[in-house]
């Protein structure tokens, strides 16, 4: 339950359950969690993104072996990376704890149900609708109750097109009674997401060659990917051309970045870094721009008909 939620922060399901398993099986309990080398828990991880959660868990996992597993609401917010929802959803699910779990959808259905038009990012508005969770919330199954409200908001009371005539909760619905739906639950606009040009340069020994590429370490000062291994960007190499090979995006929090992939023999002079097979890249924590890149380059160099990078 505790590694199911930490994955799905910010990641849908269809696309966490290969990354759980393979988890999962590398980790099968926490003190093999607990005692693993970071950059074998990030590897794990590797593709997932927003890797302060990785290093999250495995804290929570020694937190664990040393103090024992949580039993209260409380302890389980004590452990690094769990905030008040998956402590709420973990609780009530794999413990029992009457605690209502609140997230987007939750706050969607009681908005609903209650027909209120407050802005919900108002910490105020939080606070009331989770109070209100907390007083719906059925004491003798929470679990069950928590999982059933999410449910509800991720497939029936959805965003922009409720289904009502099919929803179970539809006679205590003040919003389905006023025709309000659609209209709630009233949110400001998010600030629009900042463009960023990103270049990044696939480094080979030979030109049309994949089989060793050039990495550089992100220095331990970068908190988000410190210990990754990323591809060097164009600007750190005046004077080199390479061939661009694609383009992605990939959204970062508030930031889009759009990347252009550019493949080419590398420069005599290189930034420090080091040369890694196509074969090592798997066991190594790459970031996912990286892991795409890659991925671009190997289509690319198949296009070639040069050897393509294995995955
Ligand atoms: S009746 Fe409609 S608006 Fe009300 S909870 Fe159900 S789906 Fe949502």
């Amino acid at each position: 339950m505790w590694i199911s939620e930490i994955m799905l922060q910010q990641t849908r399901v269809e696309a966490v359950i290969p990354y759980y398993e393979r988890f999962l099986s590398r980790f099968p309990d926490v003190e093999s969690l607990a005692r693993a080398e970071e950059p074998d828990v990030l590897t794990a991880w590797s593709g997932l993104g927003y890797y302060s959660r990785a290093r999250n868990l495995q804290r929570a996992a020694q937190e664990i072996v040393a103090n024992g597993v949580p039993s209260t609401h409380e302890q389980l917010r004590g452990l690094a990376g769990i905030g008040p929802y998956t402590a709420a959803a973990v609780g009530s699910i794999a413990l029992g704890l009457k605690v209502a779990a609140v997230d987007g959808n939750v706050i969607r259905v009681i908005s609903r149900l209650t027909n209120d038009p407050s802005e919900i990012t108002a910490p105020a508005t939080r606070r009331r609708f989770a109070e209100e969770a907390q007083r719906l919330l059925d004491p003798r199954r929470p679990g069950d109750f928590n999982q059933a409200m999410m449910e509800l908001g991720a497939t029936i009371c959805t965003p922009r097109s409720p289904a009502c005539a099919g929803c179970p909760v539809s006679r205590f619905c003040a919003a389905r009674e006023a025709g309000t739906e659609r209209s709630l639950p009233v949110k400001l606009k998010k600030d629009v997401a900042r463009e960023v040009a990103l270049n990044v340069a696939i480094l080979t020994e030979r030109t049309g060659k994949l089989k060793r590429v050039f990495l550089i370490r992100r220095k331990a000062a970068e908190r988000r990917l410190a210990g990754f291994w990323e591809l060097p960007v164009k600007d750190m190499l005046p004077g080199w051309r390479g061939r661009e090979a694609g383009h992605f995006t990939h959204q970062i929090v508030n930031d889009r970045f759009g990347v252009s992939v550019w493949c080419g023999k590398a420069p005599m002079v290189l930034p420090e870094g080091e040369w890694f097979t196509t074969e090592d890249l798997p066991g190594i924590p790459l970031s996912t721009v990286a892991r795409k890149a890659l991925a671009v380059a190997g289509r690319f160099a198949a296009a070639l008909n040069t050897p393509s990078l294995k995955r």
